[in-house]
This record gives structure tokens, C-alpha cells and sequence, in this order.
């Protein structure tokens, strides 16, 4: 079978879904894929294409189909279970590289880290930016898909000796509880949405996990309780940079204020939504 015989079976999908099933299964770079319609296709690469794109159809994300999805300059693993790294969220991430950092060494946490894909992109771009700096990168996450996720994804794109990961399973801060730990940096997209929005989601979100979503009845119940313990574990010159819903913007920097946070910032996604809170205390 060729290729565009191949790709008339899978029709239904979006442009976009089909050519990133199709350069998977097939290892072709967007040139071939124009270039080479007809090349031939093994029947093995035909059934794995059929079979990606009636996953597809269910409403599976492609992140979890493929295995692993795009953010930033990586390549994350991103297995169900994990929330998949999404293009506003690279927001946050050009927020923290567009701030200047003085010191030698800094302490980075991301709290609620998923796949790891915020506080990975942090370092390793921080890392580039300050060739002098060492920086001391903790991941931490309640749920246990995302621990075994984001160790993993650190293994595979952390090689540089500046950077040293520590990984961490437990409800918000609770691992830090007894510890003087303090963090410069502290990124975290933490469960917001209000738990009567995420049965009108869209079926592909709906197949992401609950827990990464499910901000309870207001959507702010994670927001309030991680802001409440944050000026424990933040230095006196850190900064804190948390994702929030669109229409958060206003109750988050509020909450920051409450908790002692003089110097608050919206920040928007590229939709033109509020997407990111930026805190510091001067
Ligand atoms: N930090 C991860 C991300 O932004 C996961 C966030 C979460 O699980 N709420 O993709």
C-alpha cells in the first residue's frame, strides 16, 4: 500500500493529526512526507497507522498515542496520567528566562510537576542563559505516574553537572514540611479548573487525569492552600510564577497579596488570556 492510499483510510482526522501519526509510524520528516506519497508502506506501519488514528477518534491525545510530546526545545515522555505540556504554558517558562537572576547558585521547585516539562525547560534554558550558574532542580507531585514520569524525563534531557535533580512524592509541601529547604524559584500549574467545568471539556482533556485538573468547587482550593504555605519556602528575593485560569487573574494576585506578596503581575498566553500569576514580596 502507498502512503496517500494509507492516508485516504485515516481522512476523517485533522490535517494535523494525520501527518503527526503518519512522520511517527513512518520516521518521515515533513519534506518527505510531501516529497514521498507514494512510497510504499509495510503492512505493519499501515496497521500501527489505523490503529493510532482510531485511538484518535475515541478522543485519546495524540501525547499519549505517540508517548511523548513537544515543549519548549525537548521532547517530554508523556504517559497517561500525566497532564500533557501545552503550548500556554510555555508562557510561564519565557516569563522566568525574561527575569535576571544574580546568584551563582539558585533552588528551583516545581510544585504539582507533571510530566516535569515546566521546571525541566526552567533549568536547562536557565542553564544556557547563566553559564556560571548551578542550579538545584526539585520536582515534586502527589501522584505516582507523574514522579516515575518526570525522574524520567530529568534522566534523559539533564546532562549538564550545574544542574542537580531531586524528586519528590507528596501532597503540595508536605515533603518540605520539616525541612529549612527554601526555594529562589518556585513554578508550579497546579490543578484549577472548578469541578463542575471539567465534564464540559473537551473529550481529548477528558482523558487526561482528573487529579492535574479538579481545582474543587471554586477552582482556587489547590491555588489558596499552596499560596498559604509558599512564603515558608521562599527566600526573601525569590519569585514564584504559577499558571492559573483565564479568569483567576484577579482572585490569584489577591491571594498573593493576603499572603504577604507586595509586587504582583498577570501575565498573559498567547490567546490574549490571563494565564500566569508572577509573585515576589518587593
Ligand atoms: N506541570 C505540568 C504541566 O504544566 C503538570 C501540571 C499539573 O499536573 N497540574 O504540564
Amino acid at each position: 500500500m502507498t502512503l496517500s492510499e494509507c492516508l485516504k483510510r485515516i481522512s476523517d482526522l485533522p490535517d494535523l493529526d494525520k501527518r503527526i501519526i503518519v512522520k511517527e509510524v513512518c520516521n518521515l520528516s515533513d519534506a518527505d512526507l510531501i516529497i514521498h506519497k507514494d512510497r510504499e508502506i509495510t503492512d505493519s506501519e499501515c496497521k500501527t497507522i489505523l490503529s493510532y488514528a482510531e485511538k484518535r477518534r475515541t478522543g485519546t491525545p495524540l501525547a499519549y498515542i505517540l508517548g511523548h510530546w513537544g515543549f519548549r526545545y525537548n521532547t517530554f515522555i508523556t504517559p497517561e496520567g500525566v497532564l500533557v505540556p501545552r503550548p500556554d504554558t510555555e508562557v510561564l517558562v519565557e516569563s522566568v528566562l525574561k527575569c535576571s537572576f544574580s546568584k551563582s547558585s539558585i533552588r528551583i521547585l516545581d510544585m504539582c510537576a507533571g510530566s516535569g516539562c515546566i521546571g525541566i525547560s526552567c533549568a536547562l534554558e536557565l542553564a544556557e542563559k547563566y553559564p556560571q550558574m548551578n542550579i538545584e532542580l526539585h520536582l515534586s507531585d502527589l501522584s505516582p505516574v507523574a514522579f516515575d514520569c518526570f525522574s524520567k524525563n530529568a534522566k534523559m534531557l539533564i546532562h549538564s553537572s550545574r544542574i542537580k535533580v531531586f524528586t519528590h512524592k507528596g501532597n503540595l509541601f508536605e515533603v518540605f514540611e520539616n525541612t529549612d529547604c527554601k526555594f529562589d524559584l518556585i513554578v508550579t500549574n497546579p490543578p484549577y479548573i472548578p469541578s463542575s467545568v471539567i465534564p464540559t471539556l473537551d473529550k481529548a482533556v477528558q482523558c487526561e487525569p482528573i487529579l492535574a485538573l479538579d481545582g474543587g468547587e471554586s477552582g482556587l482550593e489547590f491555588i489558596e492552600r499552596e499560596i498559604e504555605d509558599i512564603p515558608c519556602h521562599l527566600t526573601e528575593d525569590g519569585i514564584v510564577f504559577m499558571e492559573i485560569g483565564y479568569d483567576q487573574g484577579l482572585a490569584v494576585s489577591a491571594l498573593f497579596k493576603a499572603s504577604g506578596f507586595e509586587n504582583t503581575e498577570i501575565i498573559k498566553d498567547y490567546g490574549g488570556n490571563d494565564r500566569v500569576v508572577k509573585a515576589s514580596y518587593k
